[in-house]
């Protein structure tokens, strides 16, 4: 599990896993020195406090997995910035999004050429549970 955490979460670090119900619950801490500030780019490694993320990506072995990650603030060292503190990014979920790139992707791929209807049959039989207005608002989204 270390290693297929490693690539698939970089910029992470496993901590455990669990199943709950058919669901793989996965506990990852984020190992980055340091982040760069989404408003004026100056990377800090000045950590402001530590929160939790919730979020979903792709089934593992065919469970739906949900990751918590342990994640920081960081404070802005550019004074002239607007911002004085940052949440840290990662290159496989955006900011305040609740799945992972991969896991949008693959939802928009399938809902392509399906109705929403289907497309969240053909999803849950692959162990993604999203609904159809969830769909519709990634789709939105896309051409948007
Ligand atoms: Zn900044």
């Amino acid at each position: 599990m270390k290693e297929l955490v490693q690539r698939l979460f970089s910029g992470t670090e496993y901590l455990s896993h669990k199943l709950e119900g058919d669901e793989l619950v996965l506990e990852l801490e984020s190992v980055q020195e340091e982040s760069s500030c989404p408003y004026c780019n100056l990377s800090s490694d000045k950590v402001h406090s530590r929160y939790q993320r919730k979020f979903s990506d792709l089934p593992i072995k065919g469970y739906p997995t949900t990751v918590i990650l342990h994640c920081r603030k960081f404070f802005c060292r550019n004074q002239e910035c607007k911002h004085q503190t940052f949440t840290e990014s990662f290159d496989f979920i955006e900011p305040l999004e609740s799945k992972t790139e991969r896991l949008i992707f693959e939802i928009l791929r399938i809902s392509e050429n399906n109705s929403s209807r289907k497309a969240s049959a053909i999803l849950a039989d692959m162990g993604i549970k999203t609904s159809r207005a969830t769909i519709c608002n990634l789709k939105n989204k896309k051409i948007s």
